[in-house]
């Protein structure tokens, strides 16, 4: 075995560490990187740098932004009464290709995951309970992945919704808070980032009064 650069090692080592990129992909992605030309690998890592520092998560939904609060969030037209629970950023971009819904998000930052040992403290859950007992929200859209993941993540939630919607019930807004859930047809295990616009939008538009189970 001929041994590599140990420049080249380290590339493929830091390549390896990215989603989905198993020790073949690397090798393609680092043999293609090695082959660029000086402007090209500059101007790829003022990219980099510049999105790693600019783009950070909404202070209040978690969405992916250069604006703090996001765009999302500082949007006067959009209705604060209907809020979209998604797992992650990619996901409210998916959610807004959605003609009908104009409403506002939060980003969980995953499912819950015993496997993974993700718990209920390792997604933004506290800080959604707390904006539904401090923002006008009247319906909670919970839009996680039909994987078992996703479903689990999504009755978790729901229990936790009924207790702040008790609460508030009693605290002068006895409309309470209605949680909905996209219609079936979703694919089984089906990525919302992936679905295309006219079946995300059926799925909205579908949307039915979550079964508690
Ligand atoms: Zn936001």
């Amino acid at each position: 075995v001929i041994q590599r650069p140990p420049a080249l090692e380290k590339l493929l080592e830091i390549l390896r560490s990215l989603p989905n990129v198993g020790p073949k992909m690397s090798e393609r992605i680092a043999f293609h990187i090695l082959r660029m030309p000086e402007d090209k690998i500059r101007d790829f890592i003022d990219i980099l740098e510049a999105s790693h520092a600019e783009v950070r998560p909404c202070p209040i939904c978690g969405h992916w932004d250069d604006s703090s609060p996001c765009r999302v969030c500082q949007d006067p037209s959009r209705d604060k009464t209907v809020l979209c629970v998604v797992e992650n950023s990619q996901d409210v971009q998916a959610v807004s290709r959605i003609k009908n819904f104009k409403g506002i998000y939060h980003v969980l930052g995953g499912t819950l995951s015993p496997l993974e040992g993700i718990g209920p403290d390792d997604l933004q859950i506290t800080s959604l309970l707390k904006r539904l007992e401090t923002e006008p929200i009247q319906e909670v859209i919970l839009a996680t992945n039909s994987d078992m993941e996703g479903e689990s993540t999504a009755q978790y939630i729901s229990k936790q919704i009924l207790s702040v919607s008790a609460k508030i019930r009693g605290n002068g807004r006895p409309e309470g808070i209605k949680i909905t859930r996209p219609a079936q047809g979703l694919p089984s295990g089906g990525e919302l980032e992936y679905m295309d616009e006219l079946t995300l939008t059926h799925a909205f538009d579908g949307r039915r009064e979550f079964d508690r189970n």
